[in-house]
């Protein structure tokens, strides 16, 4: 140790009576490090049984919320008061985008595009970080949309070239043929219409058309999550044993969509049919104690539901899924 930093005690003590000690450091010994701003990993990968399940980071936007986006049947200040019992602001939030990729062993399997380079500044990373995870976007054999808001369907082309050159497509029907329904043109559904009609549409020929409990892949099942959009579809995965919910939107915030199922979200079409949804696939997950990965969940978006008080509490998965 240099002479300069070695101090006894005797002579600390004195130096902080009379005036501050000034430790003179060698500028050259201490680099000055930028300041690199907020990070966040790429993906996350896990193992369920013979699966592979790696979660895609698209990226993450804030925006002001909770309320009035959420709790519309209910006040400001309810949304704000949970809120901060949750120690999160009252009139902010971050929305995050977790597109999954499930490696069946026999097809690469990705659930959702996320946003599409173009759409949002913080997000529509799908494909950079698809690469990051180690796979190209060429290799995915099928891409399954859980439903048809852009912030799932709004990076399956760029500049009018379908991005997955070699997948095909499973969406479900209902979706489909209400989002390509000519009289979705105009008024609220204008927006979504008028990008299904550009950048789904064109792929019509090589997706195909589930119901309710159409098997996608070996132990990749849909599951009925309708309410947030008409044909809005969760599916269930099972593998060697293990289990997991892939939900898509039907819970949209950790908090508020767990801990007040009741409370209508502004972008569920149908809120009651959404809200029953809700109730249904927590009540399962939690009975049953398998893992969910929900769209809009926290990075990486996979955890648990505990029943708490009259809702339910999100539980972060942690090294569970890597034993
Ligand atoms: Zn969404």
């Amino acid at each position: 140790m240099s002479s300069k930093l070695s101090l006894n005690r005797r002579q600390t003590v004195t130096g902080l009576l009379a005036a501050p000690v000034v430790f003179s450091f060698n500028s050259a010994t201490f680099a000055k490090a930028p300041m690199l701003g907020a990070a966040a990993p790429a993906f996350h990968r896990f193992k369920l049984g013979e699966f592979e399940i790696t979660v895609i980071n698209d990226g993450a936007i804030q925006l002001p919320g909770p309320h009035p986006i959420f709790g519309q049947n209910t006040s400001a200040e309810d949304v704000q008061a949970l809120a901060k019992a949750n120690n999160l602001p009252g009139d902010k939030m971050e929305i995050g985008f977790s597109p999954v990729v499930v490696n069946t062993g026999e097809k690469l399997v990705l659930f959702d595009s996320g946003n599409g380079g173009a759409r949002r500044p913080n997000a529509g990373r799908l494909a950079k970080a698809l690469g990051s995870a180690g796979y190209s976007a060429d290799q995915v054999d099928m891409l399954v949309l859980t439903h048809f808001h852009p912030d799932h369907i709004g990076g399956l082309m760029e500049n009018g070239t379908p991005v997955f050159a070699n997948a095909e497509y499973a969406a479900h029907e209902i979706e489909f043929d209400f989002w390509t329904h000519d009289d979705r043109m105009s008024g609220g559904t204008e927006r979504v219409a008028k990008l299904t009609s550009s950048i789904v549409k064109p792929l019509a020929d090589k997706i195909s058309m589930i119901k309710d409990g159409s098997s996608v892949a070996s132990g990749i099942t849909a599951v009925a999550a309708h309410g947030h959009t008409p044909g809005h579809t969760g599916y269930h995965l099972e593998s060697g044993g293990k289990r997991l919910l892939l939900g898509g939107d039907f819970c949209n915030h950790y908090v508020v969509s767990l801990q007040r199922p009741d409370w209508h979200v502004k972008f569920d079409m149908d809120k009651e049919e959404a809200v029953a949804t809700r109730k249904m696939l927590l009540d399962m997950i939690a009975a049953d104690k398998i893992p969910f990965a929900g769209y809009h969940m926290p990075f990486p978006a996979v955890g648990y539901v505990e029943k708490s008080g009259g809702g339910y509490r999100y539980v972060p998965a942690s090294y569970q899924l890597n034993l």
